[in-house]
């Protein structure tokens, strides 16, 4: 059996250019969890509209100064990655930007990751092993598998688990919002992939 040789040298993950243009009209700081979660939904919005990924955004925020660190959407089909979910998106971004693979070290400010949408099963994995020590979501998964994304296999007590190891946990922020990014973008014929379904 031979198998080809392939450099992943090294993978390279890549923001879709608007959001810089987007960000730079932005405010500096983002002061309560709804003005962070409004951040957000509207870079998933974009995403559909620019026709860059789907239907969910995320970010990674610093507490103590009320700043954006690293932004992400979601870059499954344009990086043919089934793991470039937004909330992966934005914590490898943020680790890039601050320096460390914990974003919880000794000596950083706590940072709290935004979402959207409630973590699937990858990302509840990466945001336990990332050092955020807050997490606020949108959409429910319920929201998100309503119109055929599947969260994968979670514990039914995942908020507990986290909130376990240090990690607070806010759901439904802006739900209503969050979860219209996501029909509208199945209304306008938006490939839903889903693991199960190949
Ligand atoms: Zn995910």
């Amino acid at each position: 059996m031979s198998i080809p040789s392939i450099r992943i040298q090294p993978y390279c993950l890549e923001l879709p250019v608007w959001i810089t243009d987007y960000l730079a009209q932005q405010p500096e700081t983002y002061p309560t969890p709804d003005a962070r979660m409004d951040l957000v939904i509207t870079l998933a919005q974009l995403n559909i509209q620019y026709g860059t990924g789907g239907p969910f955004g995320a970010g990674v925020f610093r507490l103590d100064t009320q700043e954006l660190v690293a932004p992400g959407v979601n870059l499954v089909l344009s990086s043919k990655s089934s793991m470039a979910h937004a909330e992966i998106v934005a914590m490898l971004m943020a680790q890039q930007i601050v320096g460390s693979h914990n974003l919880g070290a000794i000596g950083f400010p706590t940072h709290e990751l935004v979402t959207s949408c409630e973590p699937c099963s990858m990302c509840l994995g990466g945001i336990s092993w990332s050092g955020v020590r807050h997490i606020v979501c949108g959409a429910r998964g319920s929201d998100a598998e309503a119109v055929g994304f599947d969260e994968g296999p979670k514990p039914a007590n995942w908020i507990v688990e986290l909130e376990q190891r240090g990690i607070a946990v806010t759901m439904d922020i802006r739900r209503t919002s969050a979860s219209s990014v996501l029909q509208q973008y199945v209304q306008n014929g938006g490939e839903v992939y889903n693991g199960r379904k190949g």
